[in-house]
């Protein structure tokens, strides 16, 4: 049996990522303890009831108490609060980090928080499904999936350590800046996700495609679609607000490559349609040969390796 990294973990935020993390931080011997610190009773509740946390506590100060790694698993736009409220009795010498789907805005809203000898090393974890909540939750959620890093400069032992942690998880870990992060992630899965609210919205909007059709075809390509425009919206909310230069700048390139291909269609030009379809399939090949297109191993509710 390999050690356990950490003594004490404390989750703050037992969602969708906060409990799987608790479930695979057991299952792989990552912490020896695993406390869940959450503002919903509801929440706290149904973690008892799962039993995936040693703990389960509304108590800020017992909770955060000798934790040696806390990761903020909530909101985009509620991680400054939750920061501002954790940090007076965080342990000198911990690992803070987070999983938030952006990394520029959470440095900014984190960092002047963070008290002096505690560790802040942000992180994304590039897993996730269109569930939320401590049920949606499972252990293999961040198997063979990245974990970005985007840490500041001269923290390179809590940078090791919080790598570590991640792959014991299962996950392969790389890092780099908070701002090449956001403009990475602003293609391949913000602006995914907004092309995926809109087209939706489009078909929910059309007047004479009643919503009954909509269901019936949906295999023709918009049933996938409708999975990830079910993604949590408190989550996308807060992703577009807190991406937004790099969201907008990713928008206007879609929309002049629309613009051509509008142009390619009202001009019959079937070779240029055809060499663009070609190039997109083999990006769809790269990605199944680097072993990011499959559900994880043991969750058949169309896990990806989104956000
Ligand atoms: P989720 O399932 O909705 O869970 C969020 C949890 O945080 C809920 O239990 C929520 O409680 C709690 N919470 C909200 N505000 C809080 C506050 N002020 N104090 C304490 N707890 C609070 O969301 P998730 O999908 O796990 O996402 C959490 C984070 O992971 C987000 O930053 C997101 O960007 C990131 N992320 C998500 C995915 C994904 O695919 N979902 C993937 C990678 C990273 P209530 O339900 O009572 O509000």
């Amino acid at each position: 049996m390999t050690e356990p990294l950490f003594k004490k973990l404390t989750l703050v935020g037992l969602g969708l990522i906060g409990s799987s993390i608790a479930r695979a931080a057991r299952k792989y011997g990552a912490a020896e303890r695993i406390v869940a610190l959450d503002a919903s009773k509801q929440v706290l509740s149904r973690v008892r009831e799962l039993e995936i946390a040693d703990e389960a506590s509304g108590d800020v100060r017992s909770a955060l108490e000798g934790a040696d790694l806390v990761i903020l698993c909530v909101p985009v736009g509620a991680i400054g609060a939750v920061a501002r409220e954790i940090a007076p009795h965080l342990r000198h010498g911990a690992v803070l980090s987070d999983v938030g789907s952006v990394k520029a805005s959470v440095i900014a809203q984190v960092a002047p928080h963070v008290p002096e000898g505690v560790h802040f090393v942000p992180a994304h974890p590039l897993a996730g499904t269109e569930f939320s909540g401590p049920d949606a939750g499972f252990a293999t959620l961040f198997q063979n999936r990245w974990c970005i890093l985007t840490p500041p400069a001269g923290e390179s032992e809590a940078v090791e350590e919080l790598a570590e942690f991640w792959k014991r998880l299962g996950a392969r870990v790389e890092t780099m800046s908070a701002e090449h992060h956001d403009l990475a992630l602003a293609i391949t899965s913000h602006l995914p996700h907004l092309i995926a609210y809109n087209i939706v919205g489009t078909a929910d909007h059309l007047e004479r495609v009643t919503q009954s059709e909509v269901i019936k075809f949906s295999a023709s390509g918009f049933r996938d679609f409708t999975r990830i425009a079910a993604s949590d919206p408190t989550m996308w909310r807060d992703v577009f607000l807190n991406n937004k230069d790099a969201v907008l700048e990713m928008l206007d390139r879609f929309n002049a490559d629309l613009a051509s291909l509008r142009t390619l269609i009202e001009r019959s030009d079937g070779q240029g349609l055809f060499d663009l379809f070609t190039r997109t399939r083999a990006i769809r090949r790269g990605i199944i040969e680097q072993g990011q297109d499959t559900a994880a191993p043991d969750f058949g509710r169309g896990a990806t390796g989104k956000l």
